[in-house]
């Protein structure tokens, strides 16, 4: 038996707020009352845990949940109760058919292949099979085109082989509420659904969900609003979830002309005092940081010197007083000082791949009604 994980064992902690993500739940709830919410938790809850994230939204009241992978189902049904409806974005792979046939699972019917596979399976089962049916109202990514939709709706053996429980599409630009593009595809949206009478519809994303009621549909499926990352302009409401701080594993003084890290990209232009933090782009900690991106502490931003490593990066802590910061203190990366969002603009990229790129060594602290919870990473407990 390996001892039991303690959280000294990790040089990095990311805190998760199980009360901040069931907050926001709540908000996007209210705000599309009467339509349904459900949860978006696909790769791993955007990083933060499945495990742990999945249970907090089901006790918020959360009934129906989306992955992107039939390989994320069932470690989620796992950690749900049995009323729990886990839709499969990605729909059906060949050879997957039975496994999408599971109790609870509702794979998407993307393209005419995947329809196709899928009454095959019913026709053999003898029984109708639960499926959402997604519609490509102008994305060009995954759904079948509206033609072949509506041409469904009216074969009645479709409707005797697929117990179809959601009619849906994706907005390409929920996030940028003037364009044009909204209007357009809940148009064509629109447009399939009225052919499926009774049916559930769904288009909203986090941005959707804060477009105008037309958008909300029977069932929106934010994703990272819940995990507090701003979707759009017109989002309000929602708190920050996710903290990240690392542990300063040495200090030291560098005089003028003093080259730091790999390829020397950085010379001290004058004396400077460098703490060495943990964390890395093997951490999620993204490489092209350097020379860009800071840490923080006590208010004081503290810029990353050189080039971030595979498991430590360099900060520049001349700024504060010699005695502010010890060998083994943390240092914020993300929280209160510097967003998330922040961070994402610092490497140039969205707050969705700095949250799925949050690394495997970080211990998770998860916080939850004034306890708090480790959990290493991959814990499925
Ligand atoms: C990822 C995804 C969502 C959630 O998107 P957010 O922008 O994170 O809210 C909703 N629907 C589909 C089809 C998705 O792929």
């Amino acid at each position: 038996m390996p001892s039991p994980i303690t959280i000294d064992a990790f040089s990095s902690r990311l805190s998760v707020d199980l009360d901040a993500i069931r907050a926001n739940y709540r908000t996007i709830a209210g705000r599309i009352a009467p339509a349904r919410c459900g949860a978006v938790v696909k790769a791993n809850a955007y990083g933060l845990g499945v495990a742990m994230v999945g249970p907090a939204l089901y006790r918020e009241g959360c009934r129906t949940f989306f992955v992107a992978q039939l390989c994320e189902a069932g470690p989620l049904a796992q950690v749900l109760g049995s009323d729990a409806e886990i839709i499969i974005l990605n729909g059906i792979d060949p050879g997957s058919e039975a496994l999408c046939a599971e109790p609870g699972f509702v794979p998407v019917l993307n393209s005419a292949t995947q329809v196709e596979r899928w009454r095959t399976l019913a026709r053999a089962k003898g029984r109708p099979l639960p499926a959402a049916l997604q519609v490509d109202s102008g994305m060009s990514r995954l759904g079948l085109p509206p033609v072949e939709a509506i041409d469904l709706a009216s074969h009645p053996a479709f409707a005797r082989e697929v117990d179809l429980r959601l009619v849906m599409s994706h907005l390409a630009c929920a996030d940028e509420p003037a364009r044009a593009a909204n209007a357009e595809q809940l148009a064509r949206f629109r447009a399939v659904h009225a052919h499926f009478p009774g049916v559930p519809a769904s288009i909203a994303n986090s941005g959707g969900a804060f477009l105008g009621g037309e958008f909300h549909g029977d069932l929106a499926r934010p994703g990272v609003a819940l995990f507090g990352v701003d979707p759009g302009p017109l989002a309000e409401g929602l708190r920050p979830v996710v903290r990240l701080d690392a542990r300063i594993l040495q200090i030291r003084t560098i005089e003028a002309g003093t080259g730091v890290g790999y390829g020397f990209e950085h010379i001290a232009a004058a004396r400077q005092r460098l703490a060495t933090i943990a964390i890395g782009y093997a951490d999620g900690w993204p490489r092209c940081l350097g020379g860009v991106g800071a840490a923080w502490h006590g208010g004081m931003r503290l810029p990353i010197v050189g080039r971030v490593s595979m498991d430590s990066t360099t900060v520049d802590i001349s700024a504060l007083p010699e005695e502010a910061l010890h060998e083994g203190d943390f240092v914020e990366l993300i929280g209160p000082s510097q967003s998330l969002d922040q961070v994402a603009r610092d490497a140039g990229t969205i707050a969705y791949e700095i949250l799925t790129q949050l690394g495997a060594r970080h211990a998770r602290i998860y916080l939850e009604s004034g306890a708090a919870r480790v959990r290493a990473p991959g814990d499925h407990r």
